[in-house]
């Protein structure tokens, strides 16, 4: 099987740059696909840039050389053909639309050349959504990252009955290489490792202080102090922003609503939108 050297990331969004920035430093040639002169422009004189001062700052061995040489490995491009031409593996992380991501992955098939691993880093759809459009069900599968990746280094792995065991191990193998971690899923599941256990944390949470049964910072002393963890679910929250725990919790049951209800109530609507907002369950100014 042909060696990984090539690597092509579709989306220069919050997590499409921290990929392809993060597999450049790494030392891997990146082209860089997204949609328009503009947004890749600024892609490549505001984001890219913003993030190699990021790694400078936050990054254990960053040096000036080294954030400049992974500058310098992306290149910026508008057309898949060009994108994809030489890429060893592709990895999409364009909206979290099904019929988008079908659309990509159709239109990335036509002109990849038939070695190039196709991978999602799509939060919530399976894989084998995805996969009859890839027109390689054998070379596609999930590799799942999170938010700033270069210190929550996960990457999920998360194959469907159809992908390759060796295309799947490569996948591993070249998630080290970028400095993650790779957790490889036996198969598939909704919500990946991750979200599975974060997401029924965060809203118990939710329901014990919507309900009145104990403030948001005693849950996250209990937590914190009864099991060792470093944060708290609220804190967790705040970290993460609170719209997205809300979209969740929107699109589930009516217990499920009740709880969004209350946060959008008690917090979002009160500007308290987390840490990047200055404000959320805690404050941080
Ligand atoms: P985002 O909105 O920040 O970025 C999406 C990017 O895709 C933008 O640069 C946009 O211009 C581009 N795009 C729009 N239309 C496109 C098209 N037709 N073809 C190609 N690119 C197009 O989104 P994001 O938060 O980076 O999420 C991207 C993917 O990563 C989603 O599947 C999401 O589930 C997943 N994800 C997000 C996070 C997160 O914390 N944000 C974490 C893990 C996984």
């Amino acid at each position: 099987m042909a060696e990984i050297k090539q690597v092509t990331v579709i989306g220069t969004g919050v997590l499409g740059s921290q990929i392809a920035y993060q597999t450049a430093y790494s030392g891997f040639t990146v082209a860089v696909y997204d949609i328009n002169d503009e947004v890749i422009g600024k892609a490549r004189d505001v984001t890219f840039p913003g993030l190699a001062k990021t790694y400078l700052a936050e990054v254990k061995d960053a040096d000036q050389e080294k954030v400049d040489a992974a500058l310098k490995r992306l290149s910026f491009h508008t057309d898949y053909a060009s994108a994809a031409a030489e890429a060893d593996i592709v990895i999409e992380a364009a909206p979290e639309k099904l019929e988008l991501k079908e659309q990509i992955f159709a239109e990335l098939n036509k002109v990849a050349p038939e070695r190039t691993i196709f991978c999602t880093n799509s939060s919530t759809l399976l894989p084998s959504d995805i996969a009859p459009s890839t027109g390689r069900s054998d070379r596609f599968l999930a590799m799942h990252f999170a938010n700033r990746v270069w210190q929550f280094n996960t990457a999920e792995i998360m194959g469907t009955p159809e992908t390759s065991p060796e295309v799947f191990e490569q996948v591993v193998e070249f998630g080290r290489q970028i400095g993650m971690v790779p957790i490889p899923m036996h198969k598939e599941k909704a919500g990946y490792v991750l979200n599975s256990l974060l997401v029924p944390l965060l809203s118990a949470a939710a329901g014990l202080a919507a309900g009145d049964y104990a403030d948001p910072k005693s849950v996250d002393d209990v937590w914190r102090i009864a099991t060792g963890a470093p944060l708290g679910p609220f804190q967790i929250y705040d970290v993460i922003g609170l719209n997205t725990p809300y979209n969740i919790m929107m699109s589930g049951d009516a217990e499920q609503q009740k709880l969004g209800a209350w946060l959008k109530e008690n917090y979002i609507d009160k500007g308290r939108l987390g840490m990047a907002s200055g404000h959320g369950f805690y404050d941080y100014t």
